[in-house]
């Protein structure tokens, strides 16, 4: 059963093979085998979830109409707010936080019959990019454990590479769903900016945050966007245009595709195996009919660091919040109202968070803001106009998702600017707020999956999914699994 796909265990559903019962047993039995190494969730309620197959299935039985994922376990990362149910974004400074409402992405996903299976470890507050940063411990890497996941949703990517989940939801602020994707050898889509509500998402980085799906192929991942997107006028970002039925049409070939290369996406610091993978698959485009072009995005190579400006100066803002007073932990030491707060906030968050919140309010600081951030917003604004030039000659840039494939835990830990490193082609998709896709496209010779990036124009999902299933199809990358 936990080889299934979510495409697979609904038409087993309707057919009468399996129960959403039997399914939520068969994913929990799979969960309590693997957890104690790969760590993916930080909390799994079993009586929980079996009520709520339960009720899927007294759905059935009554006829009622049902969702697009009835009966379907979705894992999902534990920065989402669900009701009632703890949400620490991996922080300690929310150990205790227990939301009043659910995030808009877990309503859609309630009202479409799904099975929430567990909240997934992170990086604390999205920030990272191995889950290393999670305050409640690494996650591991399912094709091998001494490896990281990726991060900063790695524990949504091992899940479902892991087969705890067969869909999961993450975030993607500049790389966290892509990256971890690409480390865990599954399909990971960061939608257009406003394609996806972020009510109910805590914040990192509100200009770049994106909610998208986990799965282990194009079409599931189509299937889940499908159920979490759409307007919510409770996100004023949240943009109000229907919601393709991706499923529909992901099995369409794109006829007389072009491919945008661009240069900068093969330089230096690309290890030789990823590029070797990610050629062979654009070979394989060629052979199907799809013409190469050259592009150039001459303005990537100062993406990374605009980056590093704009994510922490926002996530400065938005973490301000978190005092001890108006959220989060409060320290128990005896201090004044101002102590309080410094206390509560050395106590609570993690070095990584400390070191952007420096470095965000630095950026920000009258003297400095036109030095930093409203530099980093000018090469923002033309990391955008290098995509809408190249799009003018092809319909999908492509290149590696990542410069490597995953690194052994604490291989990059002490040094930030090398983890930083690790987005150096992720980030420009989201300061351009355009959707991103990985997806498998081969392993190294030690056995560690490689991802293939797609990055298409605002709103085009529906066409990055079928340009992906066509690779899809004619490969079987997605079909290995790692050896438990
Ligand atoms: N790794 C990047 C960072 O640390 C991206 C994280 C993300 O997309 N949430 O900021």
């Amino acid at each position: 059963m936990i080889e299934k796909t979510a495409t697979e265990l609904l038409a087993m559903q309707a057919a009468g093979q399996a129960s959403a019962a039997e399914i939520a047993e068969a994913f929990l039995a799979s969960i309590r085998q693997r957890e104690p190494q790969l760590q993916a969730f930080l909390h799994v309620d079993e009586a929980a979830v079996r009520s709520r197959a339960a009720q899927v299935d007294a759905k059935r039985a009554a006829g009622q109409p049902l969702g697009k994922l009835a009966g379907v376990p979705v894992a999902v990362k534990d920065v989402l707010c669900t009701k009632g149910v703890r949400t620490t974004a991996g922080s300690r400074i929310l150990e205790n936080f227990v939301p009043p409402y659910h995030a808009h992405a877990i309503e859609r996903l309630l009202a479409e019959d799904a099975v929430l299976i567990g909240k997934t470890n992170m990086d604390e507050f999205a920030m990272g990019s191995s889950t290393e940063n999670s305050a409640y411990g690494a996650t591991r890497n399912p094709w091998n454990p001494e490896c990281i996941p990726g991060g900063s949703s790695g524990g949504s990517a091992a899940a479902v590479a892991g087969r705890e989940s067969p869909l999961a939801v993450g975030t993607d602020t500049g790389g966290s769903i892509r990256q971890p994707a690409a480390l865990c050898g599954i399909v990971g889509m960061k939608p257009t900016y406003g394609r996806v509500s972020r009510y109910g998402l805590i914040a990192f980085a509100s200009s770049l945050d994106q909610v998208g799906p986990f799965a282990r192929t194009v079409e599931d991942a189509a299937l889940l966007l499908e159920a979490i997107a759409g307007h919510d006028p409770r996100d004023s970002t949240s943009v109000n245009r229907p919601v393709p039925a991706y499923t529909q049409t992901v099995n369409q070939p794109v006829d007389g595709l072009r491919i945008g290369v661009p240069k900068e996406f093969f330089g230096e610091g690309l290890d030789a195996e990823v590029e070797a993978a990610v050629r062979a698959a654009l070979k394989e485009y060629e052979k199907q009919g799809a013409k190469l072009v050259d592009v150039s995005l001459p303005h990537s190579p100062y993406a990374l660091a605009a980056y590093y400006i704009v994510a922490p100066a926002e996530a400065s803002s938005n973490l301000a919040r978190f005092d001890g007073m108006h959220y989060g932990h409060r320290t128990k030491q005896k201090a004044d109202l101002i102590a309080t707060y410094s206390k509560s906030r050395a106590e609570g968050f993690g070095k990584e968070v400390q070191r952007r919140i420096m470095i965000g309010t630095y950026v920000l600081s009258s003297g400095y803001k036109d030095a930093y951030y409203v530099k980093a917003l000018q090469v923002r604004r033309l990391v955008k106009q290098d995509f809408d030039i190249a799009f003018e000659a092809c319909d999908v840039v492509m290149g590696p998702t990542t410069p490597t494939a995953a690194f052994p835990i604490g291989a990059k830990s002490d040094d930030p600017l090398a983890m930083y490193l690790s987005d150096v082609y992720t980030v420009s998709c989201n300061l351009a707020g355009l959707p991103g896709l990985s997806l498998p496209c081969g392993f190294t010779r030690a056995g560690l999956p490689i991802g293939l990036q797609l990055l298409g124009p605002a709103f085009e999902e529906e066409k990055l999914f079928r340009i992906a299933r066509m690779y899809e199809a004619a490969t079987d990358w997605h079909m290995k699994r790692p050896a438990f």
